[in-house]
């Protein structure tokens, strides 16, 4: 290729016009359509929406040969043939879903040049037969979507994705790109290393969405709560309800259904026809309410999704930020919004006890859980505290709860010391309910079984609710100065964090509880 610089630039924006129909490129798409078409390698991180496609469609189509997109999303490849070819490119993939002779012609249009882009899935890309077909083939680059799969501390692993390396050692000269929404730095960073990317330029757009509001809410009946949110924000719109398990995703579809909200569920127990049938409507329809677990979502592209909800604690930030960057595609007015207790985070930290992991992995995990806590818990800007963990520097939005209306907090000292003391007293043996009644001041059988009644410290916390006492545990949690042991019937246990605070040599700000109100619908003007 002779291109000068100012050449390819040219017909670069020729292809986005007269192929794609859009009159300019949107943040860096020019500049990383220019650096691989010009043959160099590049690792795009742009959030979800972004325009990752264009990346690599137009570098394909000014280069000679056929560009190779591997993606773990079989699923969507006929979607994503479908529209190309639409506009003129031709476009094919190979998987496992179609037929021998079907994958034969596919392969005879690729060798012979005939074709300008061909999907494969990376198991398929890793078959002798596939690797010997590039082989024989003109390749004008390898896009690998979804990079992040590459990553084992990642929710979205895949163990094929490691193989990629191969491609650097067996195509050299071919450039690749490899893209992500996911862009957290220990991604990024394993990406880079496990794809041998580390010469590639590195493409680093900004994550916020700034149409979408974020808001999280402490739970108290989390259905109800779910139900006046969309009643009262979103009559009528479009969006997504995030629970954990099944049976969750089943029970809350129902309850919507009940309660005059047109509501499916996806979880990936169902049956896959009622799956894809689910999913097809979800993407056709207007005002209508997906309920599901993460199994829903990747490369879901509906653009006006109005909200995306969680009714339980995502595992990380990373989670969070990919499910919650469904709402408001369409770069309309969007909510985010979550519901989250102190069940909540006893959950997900007896889910990383009890899980098989080694103990490396579960501290990756544990920090991952306690940064989306951080997330939950903070006095500040919601969306300064995301763009932070992504290692984007921001000031306060304007478009998050805790900007609109600023949380209270308040010098938690002294209700966590009595807190602490109680757990101690009680000899780090009993679970948070029977503290707080203790801390409350309760008569029950129990706390009269135990003489806890005879404890300096009982009823020493009669001056707050038993919700407000559960925010603080919550907190003290969150905060990592109070461990629940599962392995002993969920008895609260003091870390060598809380030594300070009882002693009152280290302070405690917390969150005053407040009581859930009635949502009132946002202003859409920012
Ligand atoms: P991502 O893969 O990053 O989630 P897509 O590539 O699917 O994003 O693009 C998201 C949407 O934005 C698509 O509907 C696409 O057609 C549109 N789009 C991308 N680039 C441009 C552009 N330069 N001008 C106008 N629309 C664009
Ligand atoms: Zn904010």
């Amino acid at each position: 290729v002779t291109d000068t610089g100012a050449d390819l630039s040219a017909r670069a924006l020729h292809v986005l016009e007269t192929v794609f129909g859009y009159p300019a490129f949107r943040g860096q798409q020019g500049e990383i359509v220019e650096h691989v078409a010009s043959g160099g390698d590049a690792l795009v991180l742009m959030p979800t929406g972004g325009g990752k496609s264009l990346c690599y469609q137009i570098p394909a189509l000014l280069r000679d040969g056929v560009g190779v997109v591997i993606s773990p999303l079989i699923a969507l490849m006929q979607d994503q043939v479908d529209a190309l070819e639409e506009v003129g490119v031709r476009a094919a993939f190979l998987n496992s879903t179609q037929t021998f002779e079907e994958a034969m012609r596919i392969e005879r249009l690729v060798r012979t040049g005939e074709i300008d882009l061909v999907y494969v899935a990376p198991e398929r890309l890793m078959t002798q037969r596939c690797l010997e077909l590039f082989d024989a083939s003109k390749i004008s680059l390898f896009a690998i979507d979804e990079a992040h799969c590459v990553s084992q501390w990642g929710h979205d692993f895949r163990p094929e994705y490691i193989r990629l390396s191969i491609l650097h050692e067996r195509f050299p000269n071919v450039p690749r790109i490899a893209l992500t929404a996911t862009a957290d730095q220990q991604t990024r960073a394993e990406i880079a290393l496990r794809l041998q990317l580390g010469e590639a330029r590195q493409f680093v757009s900004s994550f916020d969405r700034p149409n979408i509001r974020y808001s999280i809410v402490e739970k108290a009946n989390g259905r109800k709560q779910l139900l006046d949110f969309i009643a009262g924000e979103h009559s009528g719109d479009s969006g997504i309800v995030y629970c954990l398990s099944r049976k969750k995703v089943e029970e809350t579809a129902d309850f919507l259904n009940e309660n005059g909200i047109r509501a499916m569920a996806y979880h990936a127990g169902m049956e896959y026809a009622v799956r894809a049938k689910n999913q097809a409507r979800f993407l056709r329809e207007e005002n209508i309410v997906m309920v599901a677990t993460i199994a829903f979502g990747m490369g879901i592209d509906k653009p006006d999704v109005r909200f995306v909800c969680h009714l339980d604690l995502p595992k990380s930030i990373e989670g969070y930020y990919q499910e919650t960057g469904r709402a408001g595609r369409d770069g309309g007015p969007a909510s985010a919004w979550m519901a989250y207790g102190l069940q909540d985070v006893v959950l997900q930290r007896r889910m990383i006890d009890e899980s098989e992991a080694d103990e490396t992995f579960k501290r990756v995990l544990s920090m991952k859980l306690d940064a989306m806590l951080g997330l939950c818990e903070t006095l500040s800007c919601r969306r300064m505290r995301l763009l932070d963990y992504f290692g984007e520097r921001s000031g306060p939005c304007g478009n998050c709860d805790t900007c609109l209306i600023p949380p209270v907090s308040f010098d938690g000292s002294v209700p966590v010391q009595k807190l602490l003391s109680t757990i101690y007293r009680v000899d780090q043996r009993f679970a948070g309910g029977h503290v707080i009644d203790v801390l409350r001041g309760a008569t029950t059988e129990r706390i009269t079984q135990w003489h806890h009644d005879k404890l300096t410290v009982y009823g020493v916390g009669a001056d707050r609710s038993e919700q407000e006492w559960r925010a603080i545990l919550r907190q003290a949690i969150a905060l990592g100065l109070v461990t629940v042991d599962h392995d002993a019937f969920s008895s609260l246990k003091l870390t060598d964090a809380a030594r300070p605070v009882l002693k009152g040599e280290q302070t405690v700000q917390l969150r005053q509880y407040q009581k859930p109100v009635k949502a009132k619908r946002p202003s859409t003007s920012r």
